[in-house]
């Protein structure tokens, strides 16, 4: 791009620029083609994820026990149908700060062949959360906490369907409700509800999935990913080379020290799995009504999407 506008002060005259413009076009189609195709099609999943995040902010805030929330799952179900996955509800009451609230997790997994698809292990989980933090007096709608993960994962969803089948066969989607505090923070007892269920669901007799990955606050401008610091090893490393491959490395580091999130229930049962999460303690906006749809960019998640179907590409070869 430098050279280009030196190119421009250079040469003024604008058949110079124009044979210079095709100049241009034409390494890019000879030895670039792959690359300008790749281009355009990851910025469409960004978009993409965009516009399903901003449908499931038009259901309004999405405490646990909501009309939002449950107008959402019902979003969630009918996009994963429309892309061939087949959802079942884990639903349980929890008495909680507010008194007893009702919560439901979605699962999906990708059918493959005749045999029922609950039946079979699966390699791996992809999750995130749907619920938003619940506040007395401020409308939060959870923008990038954590709409823009369940609209990256409804998009990698689509993908997985349409181009990777067989990985698609190999996951299992999660949608956690609850995992945010209905008091203040998050406590042993509060807050993770969903994530604490599916874990202590897991039934004994089925193998584990290898592995789990956990979106949260993937899609705010200017991202900043921070894995928490005891993030498994080879997932830690798995996620920062598939940044890099992705030339996103930039915006992936690790965090200080652990995260209190829905992976933490998953590791305590064996599933080894990575937080992929914003770095919010350095975000004025977190857990604030700013956190609205202006928060997201498609680019950053258009960066999550890309960064995360290269890591489960790499972890489903292994
Ligand atoms: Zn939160």
């Amino acid at each position: 791009m430098v050279l280009f506008r030196r190119e421009l002060r250079v040469h003024a005259g604008a058949m110079r620029v124009r044979l210079l413009l095709l100049g241009i076009g034409t390494v890019a189609m000879a030895g670039g083609g792959v690359w300008w195709w790749q281009a355009r099609s990851a910025g469409r999943l960004g978009r993409v994820a965009l516009a399903q995040t901003e449908a499931i902010l038009a259901c309004g805030p999405r405490p646990p026990g909501s009309d939002g929330l449950q107008a959402v799952r019902a979003r969630l179900r009918t996009q994963l149908a429309a892309a061939g996955w087949v959802t079942a509800g884990q639903a349980f009451e929890r008495s909680t700060a507010q008194g007893v609230v009702k919560f439901e997790n979605v699962r999906a997994r990708f059918p493959a062949g005749s045999g029922d698809p609950w039946l079979r292990p699966v390699t791996g989980l992809l999750c995130a959360h749907v619920d938003s933090k619940w506040f007395k007096q401020e409308v939060f709608l959870g923008a990038d906490d954590s709409a823009s993960a369940c609209g990256a994962l409804l998009e990698i969803a689509r993908v997985l369907a349409t181009e990777r089948p067989a990985q698609a066969q190999q996951m299992e989607l999660v949608f956690f409700d609850g995992e945010e505090a209905l008091d203040a923070n998050i406590t042993p007892t509060d807050g993770l509800y969903g994530s604490r269920h599916y874990a202590s669901e897991w039934p004994d007799a089925t193998a584990k999935p290898r592995f789990g990955v956990l979106l949260d606050m993937i899609g705010h401008k200017d991202l900043s990913i921070r894995l928490p610091s005891d993030t498994p090893q080879p997932l830690r490393e798995a996620v920062l080379a598939a940044a890099k491959r992705e030339g996103a490395g930039q915006h992936f580091g690790i965090a200080q020290g652990p995260i209190t999130d829905d992976h933490a229930p998953l590791n305590r049962i064996g599933i080894p799995t990575v937080d992929i999460i914003g770095d919010f303690s350095s975000r004025p906006w977190w857990h604030t009504p700013a956190d609205s749809l202006q928060n997201l960019s498609a680019e950053s998640l258009d960066i999550s999407i890309r960064v995360t179907l290269r890591l489960l590409d790499g972890l489903l070869r292994e």
